[in-house]
């Protein structure tokens, strides 16, 4: 059981729960993190894990941005330069 609570200024689009990514206004309300550290977790999540099952804000944060971008087909940033597929040093 996880303490959670709603936050009362959360508006549509909510976080992701961190646990099931359901949209839920509910958020973490560890004691031993600071306001900044909690994670969006709804209740029926709240209900079935434990502490030490919540991510931490950068693993939920990181795993959010995962789930969020599009499948890479080419790298982000385009396809690789010429100078990148070692032709560096090749004939040393
Ligand atoms: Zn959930």
């Amino acid at each position: 059981m996880i303490k959670v609570h709603k936050e009362p200024d959360d508006e549509p689009p909510f976080e992701r729960c961190c646990f099931c990514r359901k949209p839920t206004p509910f958020w973490t309300q560890l004691e031993n993190r600071t306001p900044g550290q909690q994670v969006a977790c709804c209740e029926a999540c709240a209900s079935r894990a434990h502490v030490q099952d919540v991510p931490t804000k950068a693993v939920w944060c990181r795993r959010e941005r995962i789930a969020e971008s599009p499948r890479v087909v080419d790298p982000p940033l385009g396809p690789p330069r010429s100078d990148e597929i070692g032709n560096n040093d090749f004939h040393r």
